[in-house]
């Protein structure tokens, strides 16, 4: 299984949940009460009641919906809900009538904030639930995202964004229209080693950066799962993981690639019949940085990066782990931080510009620059050309 094999790479541990916490639900009725005095200004024919966050109270605890009750939702999501400041497991989206049974009893959710793929527009009625967080297969994401905006929901939706550039557009279109925040579930942002790679890159502290290699692979197990289904991954190690190392190296350079090139082998060509199993590609950036990235299915050990600049180097290896990621900047400084959970400083994060008002940095239109340059990624790949990107 998926969940077990990256689980081990990256660490993760079944925090016991807080259900003190994950059950503050004390707070409806005066949460009620203001969202019926507030009605959604953007979207007059989204429900008045439709959501109750509003940007005047930022200490309130926003009401999450996990959509997607999987490996991820159970393993890190759920845990992670009861150790943040501004959000609490409020609902679920499922389509397993026992899980909604199994969940129900665990967070104690109540029935009204148990909702199926197909009567999730009925949230709209609902003031206890204010973000869906989408948790589901790749392909699935525009489809959910659009409906949880078209019930006045905010959505976080995990990465990758989707599997089409044209429906990372009708997301962004959707959650707009409804004037809802959307933020993609790019957790590595909130990790502090990241965000001190990326201090070390703006301040220039090593100089100009010259050139990043980055790489995040593992060995994928069941041959069954979604992950190689091309119709719900939409592609294999680049869409899942390679992602982790082409966000890096957006993120280091500060800037986006104009010239994209790629190559891709399959060992076992029946196993990945239906998606790439590994793929190497190179960036170029405009300031003339490039980059080399690699990424796959078939073995693990890669999880890195390092910044090559003008007087010196850093890097984290691990890199993408959800903890202990740590690293090295060649003035003899360790880059390490004590423990912290990824997923509750994104949901936090995305709960503060909910209360805020204010965009996210893993907004919907950050997702889609990452799906833009993966399309191009494969497109090299398929016509072994150089891409330009506009
Ligand atoms: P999973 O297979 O463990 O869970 C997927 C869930 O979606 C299951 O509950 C399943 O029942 C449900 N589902 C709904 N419709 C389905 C369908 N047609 N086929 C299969 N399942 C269906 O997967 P996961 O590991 O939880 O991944 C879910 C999403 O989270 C993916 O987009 C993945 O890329 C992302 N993810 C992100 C991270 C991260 O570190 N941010 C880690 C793992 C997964």
């Amino acid at each position: 299984m998926f969940f077990g094999t990256l689980g081990t790479l990256l660490r993760q541990g079944w925090a016991r949940c807080n259900l003190a916490a994950m059950n503050a639900t004390l707070t409806s009725r005066r949460r009620f009460l203001k969202a019926a005095t507030l009605a959604t200004a953007g979207a007059p024919w989204i429900n008045r009641f439709a959501s109750a966050a509003q940007a005047d109270d930022p200490n309130r605890k926003l009401g999450f919906a996990l959509c997607g009750l999987g490996g991820l939702s159970g393993g890190q999501i759920a845990p992670a809900l009861s150790k943040t400041k501004n959000c609490r497991l409020a609902g679920i989206v499922t389509g397993h009538p026992d899980k909604a049974e199994k969940w129900k009893a665990q967070f104690n959710i109540p029935d009204k904030n148990i909702y199926n793929y197909e009567n999730m527009e009925k949230m709209s009625d609902n003031p206890d639930i204010d973000v869906v967080y989408v948790v589901t297969p790749n392909a699935l994401h525009a489809e959910l995202t659009i409906k949880a905006a078209k019930a006045g929901k905010h959505v976080l939706c995990e990465k990758p964004m989707e599997v089409s550039v044209e429906k990372c557009q009708q997301m962004i279109d959707a959650c707009k229209a409804a004037n809802r925040l959307l933020a993609i579930g790019y957790r590595s942002r909130f990790d502090p080693a990241t965000q001190e790679c990326i201090q070390l890159a703006q301040q220039k502290v090593f100089g100009a950066s010259k050139m990043i290699e980055a790489g995040f692979g593992f060995h994928i197990g069941d041959p069954n799962q979604w992950r190689l289904k091309r119709d719900l991954a939409g592609g294999g190690a680049l869409m899942d993981v390679g992602i982790y190392a082409l966000q890096a190296t957006r993120y280091l350079s500060g800037e986006e690639p104009n010239i994209v090139t790629a190559l891709e082998t399959k060992t076992d060509p029946v196993k990945f019949k239906e998606v790439d199993e590994s793929v190497t590609w190179q960036l170029k950036f405009p300031s003339d940085i490039i980059a080399n990235c690699s990424t796959t299915y078939a073995f693990g050990g890669i999880n890195s990066y390092t910044v090559f600049a003008e007087r010196g180097a850093f890097g984290l290896n691990p890199a993408y782990g959800y903890e202990g990621n740590r690293g090295f900047r060649t003035d003899g400084r360790r880059i390490e931080y004590p423990p912290m959970d990824q997923f509750a400083a994104e949901m936090d994060d995305f709960a503060q510009c909910i209360l805020k008002n204010k965009p996210s940095i893993v907004s919907g239109e950050e997702g889609l620059r990452d799906i833009r340059i993966i399309t191009a990624i494969y497109e090299s790949i398929r016509t072994g050309k150089a891409i330009t990107l506009a």
